[in-house]
């Protein structure tokens, strides 16, 4: 019989699915398919108002190159690297394993991460904007979930961050996001306060003495 190559013997003996723990097919695994239904139930959220704020009329935008390229690069860590990561093999080299506790802990990261991102959508509603803009009709909006902190959108997305390296164990479609994340929210915040100060005067300095960034005052 004839010898089986050397990379054919390594082929039989790893497991074709990267994580033992959460496979069920020969390419996916439950934490990576939990990822990218995360993404969707991001996308039915963010629908309705996405569609509906297009509409509304603007008196200030406010839209760098900076911050245009910075969405881009988010737009490839959070989708696109990860499609790459779940889809081919390119990706494998940058390859880690965590423990089984570690993938759950990240879904439960995840769930909490996509309810704030629900309540802080339902609360801001038309206000709600990719870029920096205020709409004609702008209202500062400081109830609900914009009572306990003042930036729940971005809370909710650096939860997603923590949680995308233990889902998508891998060193570049894991963390790649949770880099861009940190340069964005710097600069966002900053130019976010700045144009809600300005908009809204002391109004906004009295919110932001009493409600916290993305951690609550206590
Ligand atoms: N930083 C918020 C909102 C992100 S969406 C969060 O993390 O939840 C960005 C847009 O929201 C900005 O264009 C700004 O005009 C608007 N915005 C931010 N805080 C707001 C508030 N408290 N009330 C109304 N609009 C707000």
């Amino acid at each position: 019989m004839a010898e089986l190559s050397d990379g054919y013997k390594q082929a039989l003996r790893q497991p074709r699915c990267k994580r033992e723990n959460f496979c069920y097919t020969d390419k996916m695994d439950i934490l990576t398919s939990i990822y990218f239904i995360a993404i969707v139930i991001q996308m039915v959220i963010r629908a309705p108002i996405s569609n509906k704020q297009r509409k509304e009329p603007k008196s200030n935008r406010q839209v760098t190159a900076q911050e245009k390229v910075l969405l881009g690069f988010l737009f490839l860590a959070d989708f696109f690297i990860p499609i790459l990561y779940a889809a081919t093999s390119w990706l494998d080299f940058a390859d880690y394993s965590l423990p089984a506790w570690a993938g759950w802990l990240g879904v439960a990261i995840l769930a909490v991460s996509l309810i704030v991102f629900w309540r802080a959508h339902a609360d801001l509603g038309l206000n709600w904007s990719p870029t920096l803009e205020i709409r004609e009709k702008h209202e500062l909006i400081t109830r609900g979930i914009y009572g306990v902190i003042r930036h729940p959108m971005y809370a909710s997305q650096w939860l997603w961050v923590i949680a995308q390296p233990l889902l998508l164990q891998n060193w570049i479609a894991g963390w790649a996001n949770l880099i861009f994340f940190i340069f964005f929210y710097s600069l966002r915040v900053k130019a976010e306060e700045k144009l809600m100060l300005e908009q809204f005067g002391d109004q906004y300095r009295s919110y932001m003495q009493t409600v916290g960034a993305v951690f609550p005052k206590i």
